[in-house]
């Protein structure tokens, strides 16, 4: 039974055609019950026009995906401080008639990987890439009690400014490497190993961003990609033994915690993990 009010809501971003978050949205909207109109917005024009939207109630938010995580900055009226210190934003919303913009990325890092039985606290974790995604993931290490966060980066320059931006607040430990750098001084052992750059991605560069080598110590892997759901990074886990998850729990996770700031609706545990089970079967089903 679903009750009469609709809500909208959507995704703005661009190439996104093939994104799962309407789905994921309906099966988050049907499981509590309600209406929700999810809308693809690829390519957008006036920033400030989905601003009003969500400020004139016609919209309860909207995600925000690549190239725009960093473009609402100076429209909303209030960043909230996660996604100000990962310098990105996934959520708009209103709340007490202000905009205000969220990062909910970090959360679905965080809370995917406790699903799988793996908890950050006191870990390292090494993270591959030094885009938006690997700014939430250094986040979750550092919000969440990582004990080291390593950095691993084609672009040095680019990790070195996360671990800038991140250490003052975080009493993680920080390094930056160069893959080969890091080939040559992974000396780590028990480490999260997470795969945050676009490597494996469709259509973009579909190869395993692992060797065995960057995988000596890991003793889990978690890739951001879920396009497609199997990557070569994780097929080469499987190949070796590493344990692993790819980015559809990320997903879930990150989007059930969007819809809850956007409905105010929050999901019991029994309530979550139903909706986790008919995102997984539908996941299962494509
Ligand atoms: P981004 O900002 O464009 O960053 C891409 C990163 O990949 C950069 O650090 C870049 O290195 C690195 N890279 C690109 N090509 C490479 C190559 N050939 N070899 C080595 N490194 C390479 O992208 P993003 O927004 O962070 O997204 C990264 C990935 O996370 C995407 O695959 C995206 O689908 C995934 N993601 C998943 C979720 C989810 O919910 N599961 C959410 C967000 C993102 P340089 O710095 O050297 O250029």
């Amino acid at each position: 039974m679903t009750s009469g009010k609709l809500y909208r809501a959507g995704l703005l971003g661009e190439n996104i055609s093939n994104s799962l978050s309407p789905y994921l949205h309906k099966i988050l909207a049907d499981n509590k019950g309600i209406n929700l109109d999810y809308g693809i917005y690829d390519g957008i024009k006036n920033i400030n026009d989905y601003v009003s939207e969500v400020r004139n109630g016609g919209y309860v938010g909207f995600n925000v995906t690549k190239p725009y995580k960093e473009s609402f900055f100076d429209f909303v009226d209030e960043v909230d401080s996660s996604a100000r210190r990962i310098g990105a934003v996934n959520v708009l919303a209103l709340k007490n008639n202000k905009v205000i913009a969220y990062n909910t990325d970090f959360i679905g890092i965080y809370q995917a990987l406790k699903r799988n039985g793996v908890e950050i606290k006191g870990k390292a974790i090494v993270v591959l890439g030094a885009g938006g995604a690997a700014r939430s993931a250094v986040y979750a290490g550092a919000k969440y009690g990582a004990s080291k966060i390593v950095i691993v980066n084609r672009t040095y320059e680019n990790a070195k400014k996360i671990s800038c931006d991140m250490e003052s607040f975080s009493e993680s430990s920080f390094e930056c490497f160069t893959y080969d750098d890091f080939r040559r001084n992974n000396i780590y052992d028990d480490f999260i190993l997470i795969n945050a750059t676009s490597v494996g991605m469709r259509g973009f560069l579909e190869e395993s961003i692992l060797d065995k080598e960057l995988i000596k110590g890991a003793s889990f892997f978690m890739d951001m990609i879920y396009s497609p759901f199997e990557t070569e990074s994780i097929k080469f886990a499987n190949k070796n033994g590493l344990k692993n998850i790819n980015g559809v729990d990320m997903l879930f996770f990150q989007g059930i915690r969007t819809f809850e700031i956007w409905t105010g609706m929050e999901f019991s545990a029994k309530e979550e993990d139903a909706a986790y089970k008919d995102f997984r079967d539908f996941c299962n089903k494509r």
